[in-house]
């Protein structure tokens, strides 16, 4: 018997190819009339793209997004909404342009359509992590949560090779953590299991060809399934440490998750049997954590934290973070262990205990 209490987050999604094409249905269907469009700077033609799309009701665009939502870009916003009386926010690309529409969303109430363009998963989940001075800090309410998410495949088949790769493991990273949650749920579970398998099928295909849009559609659907696992239920060992070495060595989000997830998930799974069998299924192999290391390295994405410039002095500190603000996890945090895993990470070995095989 198994007891759970399940909480859905409202959401419309609309997901096909050529969907973009419904932003205009979907901005009248909110009333908005005055809309700013977000984007990155290296994204602003499809931020032009988009404001045509919407014609007069596109007041102007915000093409200033970026990495690990810094208030002050979202103060500069906030001043271009009131100054220009916007009515809606309407977002197009990754997790860092998403992060600046909730962070507009969470001081003013406006509502937001996101077009999401990788496969971080922000745009179904009510978190929102700021940066303030360097510190990054997270908080969850529905305030942030998209009023709808439009899914076009059509804008993901130019997102770069590596991009693409190290996006699909950080979406597998969200369902992983899902499947060991401590306010886990069967329905979670099997989005879980559904979006590990999805994204673990398609993300070779694109390794090959990044135009397969059939590949690309089942990845977008498992970033779908695995960013509604991340919104729904709490994370633990592998995210947190994400979000410290992140933040502490300015490491890239989607890269520093797709080198730890194996190293955490390794140091998990002693204490959660169910999940491993769960995901011994849906990979389709009898050891999860090193699956996912192999997959990693046969899309050729980066396996050391080293690669992406952490100094090896950084693995002590990194160690005595990850047991900083102690959090929830399956299995107690334990200094030397996590240690161990950092390391192996940092030097882009296999999950320790396997390194034999
Ligand atoms: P990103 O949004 O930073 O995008 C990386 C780069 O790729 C940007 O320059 C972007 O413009 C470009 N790009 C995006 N899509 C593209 C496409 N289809 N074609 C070409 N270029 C494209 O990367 P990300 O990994 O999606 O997001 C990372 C950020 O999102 C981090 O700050 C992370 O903390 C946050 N995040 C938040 C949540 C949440 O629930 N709050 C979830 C996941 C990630």
């Amino acid at each position: 018997m198994r007891d759970f209490t399940y909480t859905a987050n409202p959401a419309r999604v609309l997901f096909r190819s050529g969907s973009l094409a419904m932003l205009p249905d979907e901005a009248k269907r909110l009333d908005a009339s005055r809309i700013l469009v977000l984007s990155t700077q290296e994204q602003h033609d499809s931020a032009s793209r988009v404001a045509a799309l919407l014609g007069s009701a596109c007041v102007d665009i915000f093409p200033g997004a970026v990495m690990h939502t810094p208030v002050a870009t979202t103060e500069q916003a906030v001043a271009r909404v009131a100054e220009l009386e916007i009515d809606a926010i309407v977002a197009i690309g990754g997790g860092s342009t998403i992060g600046l529409s909730k962070a507009i969303a969470l001081r003013t109430d406006l509502p937001q359509i996101v077009v999401p363009t990788t496969y971080a998963g922000s745009e179904v989940t009510p978190i929102i992590g700021e940066t303030r001075d360097g510190l990054k800090t997270t908080q969850t309410t529905l305030k942030v949560l998209p009023e709808v998410v439009i899914y076009d495949v059509d804008l993901t088949l130019g997102l770069p090779r590596g991009m693409s790769v190290t996006s699909g493991m950080n979406a597998i990273a969200h369902a992983v953590e899902a499947l060991y949650a401590r306010d886990g749920n069967p329905i979670i579970d099997m989005m879980a299991v559904e979006g590990v398998g999805a994204m673990a099928r398609s993300l070779p295909l694109i390794a090959r060809d990044a135009a397969d849009q059939e590949a690309r559609s089942d990845a977008q659907y498992a970033a779908w399934l695995c960013g509604t696992c991340l919104g729904a239920v709490g994370m633990s060992l592998h995210h947190k440490l994400c979000h410290t070495l992140g933040g502490r060595f300015n490491l890239p989000h989607a890269e520093t998750h797709s080198i730890l997830l194996p190293h955490a998930l390794n140091y998990n799974a002693p204490a959660v049997p169910a999940a491993l069998a769960a995901l011994a299924s849906t990979l389709d192999d009898p050891h999860p954590a090193y699956a996912l290391y192999r997959l990693a390295e046969g899309l050729g994405a980066p396996l050391g934290l080293r690669d992406l410039g952490m100094p090896e002095g950084g693995i002590d500190e990194a160690a005595d973070l990850a047991m900083s603000n102690p959090y929830w996890n399956p299995r107690p945090l334990e200094r030397d262990a996590i240690r161990g895993c950092i390391a192996a990470a940092w030097a882009g070995e296999p999950p320790q205990s396997l390194d034999s095989r």
